[in-house]
């Protein structure tokens, strides 16, 4: 993923930066934020996941914390004027990165006003 950022030029993130939520990657000076969920953790849309087996109240309460959370994070930022960007883990997975990154990094350009390396969203970083 971070391989990926350099290689398109959008280099000069922070990394959990302290700023609601500590976002995975950060671009203070413009207010951009970017995290990477874990699917199981924060509850993917995109997986369809099923519920543990077992102690299965425990983990919706477990579960309904960390998305609620993940929520007033993104709320805290944007109040602060911030732009937030999620992408999940399974979306950065082989198959499925390089369409990812053809959809997040022009955004991302556009936000931290850089130009994108031509070539970066089809290079196997
Ligand atoms: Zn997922």
């Amino acid at each position: 993923m971070r391989a990926r950022l350099r290689a398109a030029g959008l280099s000069g993130y922070r990394l959990q930066w302290k700023v609601p939520g500590h976002p995975d990657v950060a671009w203070p000076g413009k207010k951009v934020a970017l995290f990477v969920n874990g699917c199981f953790w924060h509850r993917c849309p995109h997986c369809n996941l099923s519920l543990p087996k077992s102690n299965v109240e425990y983990w919706v309460v477990k579960f309904a914390r960390n998305v609620e959370r993940d929520e007033q994070s993104r709320a805290a930022l944007e109040a602060l004027g911030w732009k937030v960007h999620v992408v999940w883990e399974c979306q950065l997975k082989k198959k499925a990165i390089d369409a990812t990154m053809a959809e997040l990094l022009p955004v991302l350009a556009e936000e931290l006003d850089k130009e994108l390396v031509s070539g970066a969203l089809t290079d196997p970083a």
